[in-house]
């Protein structure tokens, strides 16, 4: 496959524009961490927090896009690989469109992740690390997934026969085995108007 005859084209309505319209800098929020660490339940909650507070946003979840997009996809390397590109691709496609955009993926594999940030531009890629404790993990348990890889019902899970690369200097660091939600939240929002990434009204 090639795409050596498929122009870019440029359109007249840009980044810029739409996010001085939305009243916030577009971004991706890249939640990365073990199954279980709280991606989805951070990511959800501040959605909708900023939702409440009149911003833009768009969550990417990875049950939901590996029902959708990406359903012929497995857990392979080869095939968690191909995920996140997709979903690097997707996400650089909404925040393009001028949104705050939250994706909650394992994305246990560093050269994955920052291959995500190298499509992004200068500033756009906010690395949220979970860096809530496999022994916490595994006791919530919220899907009963570590009770099946630890029966060997499952396998290549991240944690326990697969590997998860913690990142070296993520932009944001959340410990959901001593931080409540709302303080995650309460950090994250900190973090948006320090940055100029949303602004006080
Ligand atoms: P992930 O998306 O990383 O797999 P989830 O958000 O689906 O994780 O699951 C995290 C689980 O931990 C949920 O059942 C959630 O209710 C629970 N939990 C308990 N305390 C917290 C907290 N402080 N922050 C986030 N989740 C928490």
């Amino acid at each position: 496959m090639s795409s050596e005859n498929v122009v870019w084209h440029n359109h007249k309505v840009c980044k810029q524009s739409r996010a001085e319209q939305k009243k916030q800098k577009p971004c991706v929020f890249w939640f990365t961490g073990l199954s279980g660490s709280g991606k989805s339940t951070i990511a959800g909650a501040l959605e909708q927090r900023l939702f409440e507070m009149g911003h833009h946003t768009y969550l990417l979840d990875g049950d939901n896009v590996r029902h959708g997009l990406n359903k012929d996809l497995g857990f392979s390397d080869e095939d968690r690989v191909e995920n996140i590109r997709r979903i690097g691709e997707m996400s650089k496609l909404f925040a393009d469109s001028g949104l705050l955009v939250l994706s909650a993926f394992i994305s246990p594999f560093r050269a994955d992740r920052q291959m995500v940030r190298e499509l992004m531009d200068d500033g756009e890629f906010v690395e949220v690390f979970m860096d809530t404790p496999l022994e916490e993990c595994e006791r919530r348990d919220p899907k009963g997934l570590y009770k099946k890889a630890r029966k060997g019902e499952i396998r290549n899970f991240t944690g326990i026969d697969s590997a998860y690369e913690k990142p070296e200097s993520p932009e944001i660091t959340l410990n959901t085995a001593v931080q409540t939600v709302e303080e995650a939240v309460d950090q994250m929002i900190d973090y948006l108007l320090t940055h100029q990434i949303i602004k006080k009204d």
